[in-house]
């Protein structure tokens, strides 16, 4: 991915949030931290909220959708112990954001969005910043991409009330999954492994993300009152 535009005034401010938002809270991988200095976030706001893009917070994109906290995209990314020959598939393209972090060190992410529009605008960014390895899916991310599995990582960028077993079932023996779960306006990030034909679950922290809407998600109509990560 071309990430070194000689012109990226916001080249400090990055450097600033990795230290101080992410190694500050205990981030140490090299990769993650390698990939959040990386990635022009900036790009993947809206156009008017450039200025604040590196700051300590989620964002709104629009269509009742955000862009997450610059930590908890570390975090997430950091909970899939990636070693960088992974096939990895994000639920929630969203801006596109997560899915260029993790595709600066898997070798391939697929990435499912159900608001076409949101897609759309990712797939601009991505050909702007030269993104090969990036593919582009619209659809109920709830019943993973079973034509493109087995993934070694999954990470859910939307809050699901429980575990989508879709999500589960297309995890690679060792795979893990990360994901928020719980109630509508409040979750905790769960990382599920799976070992043969076993899973291992972890509880990391407390979270609150938007709904995750699908068959195995909420119920359209969810959405309403969305101001979450
Ligand atoms: N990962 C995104 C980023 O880096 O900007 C942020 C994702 S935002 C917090 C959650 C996204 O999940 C929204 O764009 C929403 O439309 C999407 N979403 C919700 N339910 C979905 C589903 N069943 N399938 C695919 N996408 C879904």
């Amino acid at each position: 991915m071309l990430t070194d535009h000689q012109d990226d005034i916001y080249l400090e401010q990055r450097e600033r949030m990795v230290r101080d938002q992410i190694e500050r809270r205990g981030i140490r991988t090299q990769s993650v931290l390698e990939a959040m200095r990386a990635v022009p976030r900036h790009l993947f706001v809206l156009p008017d909220q450039q200025k604040f893009a590196y700051s300590d917070g989620a964002m709104r994109i629009g269509h009742g959708q955000t862009i997450s906290q610059p930590y908890i995209v570390a975090l997430m990314t950091d909970l899939l112990k990636l070693r960088g020959d992974e096939k990895v598939l994000e639920v929630g393209t969203g801006s596109g954001y997560q899915a260029a972090v993790l595709a600066h060190i898997a070798k391939e992410v697929h990435t499912i969005e159900r608001h076409v529009a949101l897609s759309e605008n990712a797939a601009l960014i991505f050909e702007e910043l030269g993104s090969e390895n990036i593919y582009l899916h619209i659809g109920d991310g709830t019943l993973g991409l079973p034509d493109q599995a087995p993934f070694q990582g999954i990470m859910v960028t939307a809050a699901a009330p429980k575990v989508p077993p879709a999500l589960l079932d297309q995890l690679d023996d060792g795979g893990k999954l990360v994901l928020p779960v719980g109630r509508r306006f409040s979750q905790v990030l769960e990382v599920w492994q799976r070992v043969g034909a076993k899973y291992k679950q972890e509880t990391v922290t407390a979270v609150a993300f938007v709904p995750l809407i699908g068959e195995e998600g909420w119920p359209e109509g969810a959405e309403d009152r969305s101001h979450l990560w």
